[in-house]
């Protein structure tokens, strides 16, 4: 089998780039397998690209580079157990699209759809909401093309197999399908408004525990919320008649059978149609799952850095709620967690306020979103993940020439 020459390959907000020497786009589960059977001949690693929006390098390779872009769509509807089959490809809108027709929804979804759904669910992409756990929480079954060629059927039988696999960056095959647990369709009611910080961290347990979703964005200035394309909640009702400078943009989701209404604070739609808001690619982020008994305290501690040090720093904390889980390398694995992020702008220099933020997070022993900028090393990872060590040992074992590494996945989990 001849590869096409490769080339340069850029992530979504272009702060990480590779040369690849060979890309490839299979159409189907045979052809991705003798594509990777044919690396291992050839002595060459290689990963594969979703859609690109992770901010870390964990797609880059200068081996062969593999974009499952080709491979898209529901391939199984099981409507008794409410399971279905999607193509690792798959965008997460187009999955929503067809679950749709089908009277189906997913449990819970992130602030954008466009990422493949491999991407996304298997790097730890979470939503908010206290009860909800990660997307990986849903996978029950996948199917990963190991570096032979021949396919890993992991489909839950073995449940300590199935939870290393949930979450894995890319490092143990290539996933070329997934069974996924959704739900009957849904609508959601959507509220926005702004309140004060102080009367946001007063309202913190009660609006998390009333609501199916609940979190917010702190914005240090009034242009902040441009920066992250939030919608202007000026004129929304607030709960306190405080006016501070700082202000938190809050917003809570809830489940409703109403019929489908858009104000300019309140939505109800499909679930789908409600989850994603818009962002451009003008921001660099770090984002970090906080034990949830320390929530306040943290954002609290980022907050003040904004305000007292890093004060040219103007992207909003985004502030977001997610259930502990059984995944090994799950960010959320056994933890109840808050998670907070930060972005620095592109072009200027963010690394020290980005290492404050991590210094001021790390005393809470969190851990960092894969896709998202941190500061994690080899020991970081054994140190706050208790099954990083048999995460790595399987790893080894289902590849033991590190064929599906870089050097940065090789750092965290080689
Ligand atoms: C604007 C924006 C908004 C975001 N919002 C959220 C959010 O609300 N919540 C949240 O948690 N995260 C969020 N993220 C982060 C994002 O969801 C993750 O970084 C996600 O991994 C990106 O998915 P992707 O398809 O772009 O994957 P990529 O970034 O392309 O790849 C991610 C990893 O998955 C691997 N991979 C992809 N496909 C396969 C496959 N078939 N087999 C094996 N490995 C594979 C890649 O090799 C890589 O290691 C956001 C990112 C951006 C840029």
């Amino acid at each position: 089998m001849d590869f096409e020459k490769g080339g340069l390959w850029r992530n979504w907000v272009g702060n990480q780039s590779c040369i690849a020497r060979y890309k490839a786009a299979p159409t189907q589960e045979a052809q991705l397998c003798e594509m990777v059977a044919e690396a291992d001949r050839l002595d060459l690693n290689l990963r594969v690209a979703g859609s690109g929006h992770s901010f870390t390098p964990v797609v880059g390779t200068g081996g062969l580079l593999l974009s499952l872009a080709q491979m898209q769509g529901v391939s199984h509807v099981d409507h008794a157990k409410k399971k279905v089959t999607v193509a690792a490809g798959t965008r997460i809108h187009d999955l929503a699209i067809q679950l749709k027709s089908h009277g189906l929804s997913l449990v819970n979804q992130g602030d954008i759809d466009s990422q493949a759904v491999a991407g996304a669910f298997t790097t730890g992409t979470h939503g908010t909401g206290s009860t909800l756990g990660c997307l990986a929480t849903a996978i029950v079954g996948l199917r990963l093309v190991q570096p032979d060629g021949s396919v890993l059927v992991v489909d839950g039988s073995d449940t300590d197999m199935l939870h290393a696999a949930q979450v894995t960056v890319g490092t143990l095959g290539v996933i070329s399908e997934l069974t996924l647990q959704v739900t009957d369709a849904y609508q959601l009611h959507e509220h926005l408004w702004r309140d004060d910080f102080e009367t946001c961290m007063e309202r913190h347990d009660e609006l998390a525990s009333t609501h199916r979703h609940f979190g917010f964005f702190w914005c240090p200035t009034a242009q902040s919320r441009h920066l992250y394309c939030l919608a202007d909640t000026a004129d929304a009702p607030r709960t306190t008649t405080k006016k501070t400078a700082d202000v938190c943009e809050m917003k809570v989701i809830d489940i409703s059978d109403r019929p489908v209404m858009h104000t300019p604070f309140e939505k109800i739609a499909y679930s789908s149609d409600i989850y994603p808001i818009e962002y451009i690619p003008n921001f660099h982020e770090l984002e970090y799952a906080v034990p949830v008994q320390h929530g306040k305290e943290a954002v609290r501690a980022v907050r003040d850095l904004m305000l007292n040090k890093h004060t040219h720093c103007l992207f909003p904390i985004e502030y977001r709620f997610t259930a502990g889980d059984p995944a090994w390398i799950s960010p959320f694995y056994q933890q109840d967690s808050i998670t907070l992020s930060v972005s620095g702008q592109p072009g200027v220099d963010y690394w020290d306020y980005l290492r404050d933020v991590d210094a001021i997070l790390r005393r809470y022993k969190a851990r960092p979103h894969w896709g998202k900028m941190h500061f994690l090393d080899t020991d970081d990872v054994t140190a706050l993940y208790p099954r990083a060590e048999d995460f790595r040992a399987l790893r080894r074992k289902l590849d033991p020439k590190g064929r599906f590494l870089n050097d940065h996945v090789r750092m965290l989990l080689g």
